[in-house]
């Protein structure tokens, strides 16, 4: 698998590109913005981006997902659907996020835990990880030891439990369930901020060793 990370809006929010070397098919995770920049990328690199993948409904992970579904033709896939609240609420998500108004949209298909997701030969495994939003999924890809997650794991920290719906223990009990059983050498590609590994957030995540919250 091949990853291309382009951090959009000024929330810094890493688009990630991933494309199956033997086929040359690429998925879009996260279109969060900056719908120009998205497609020069995907101009300049030839990508055949044949979906879009959605870990979570905050506007900074899905605000140009409806605009490259038009331009590109392909679906918009995911999270679960107990995130159907926050794209309801993409007009005010714009406001509260200080983004230009922006109407509300639906994914073509929601994920539910276990579900594989085909990007030519590469399967994404779909875990369901609530807490920092209530149908907030990751993207575990296990031939190439990666698990893209959104805003439920960073390095050193963890994802925001103060929206509405949001659920610290939650949070814990999928990073702990979900993400901590998967291999210490597996990288962790998160929403904001640098690659961490699960072996590396194990051993020194403070909010999940109890130093913290
Ligand atoms: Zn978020
Ligand atoms: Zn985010």
């Amino acid at each position: 698998m091949h990853v291309l990370t382009v951090p959009v809006t000024s929330f810094m929010q890493n688009t990630r590109f991933i494309t199956c070397q033997s086929t040359g098919k690429s998925a879009v995770i996260d279109p969060g913005g900056d719908v120009d920049k998205l497609q020069s990328v995907i101009a300049q690199n030839k990508l055949d981006v044949e979906v879009i993948l959605l870990t979570h409904g905050h506007l900074d992970h899905v605000g140009a997902a409806d605009l490259l579904k038009a331009v590109l033709k392909v679906d918009i896939i995911g999270p679960h659907q107990d995130e159907t609240f926050w794209f309801e609420a993409i007009p005010m998500q714009a406001q509260m996020f200080g983004f230009k108004p922006k109407q509300a949209f639906l994914p073509d298909r929601w994920l539910t835990a276990g579900d594989v997701v085909k990007v030519g030969k590469l399967e994404l495994e779909v875990r369901f990880c609530p807490g920092h939003t209530p149908g907030h999924v990751v993207f575990y890809e296990k031939s190439s030891k990666t698990v893209i997650v959104g805003d439920v794991l960073f390095k050193g920290a963890i994802g925001r439990t103060d929206f509405p719906k949001g659920n610290t223990e939650q949070l814990k009990e999928s990073i702990r369930k979900e993400l901590f059983s998967l291999p210490d050498e597996t990288v962790v590609m998160s929403g904001h901020g640098e690659n961490t590994t699960i072996g590396y957030e194990k051993q020194n995540n403070p909010f999940m060793s109890g130093r913290f919250g």
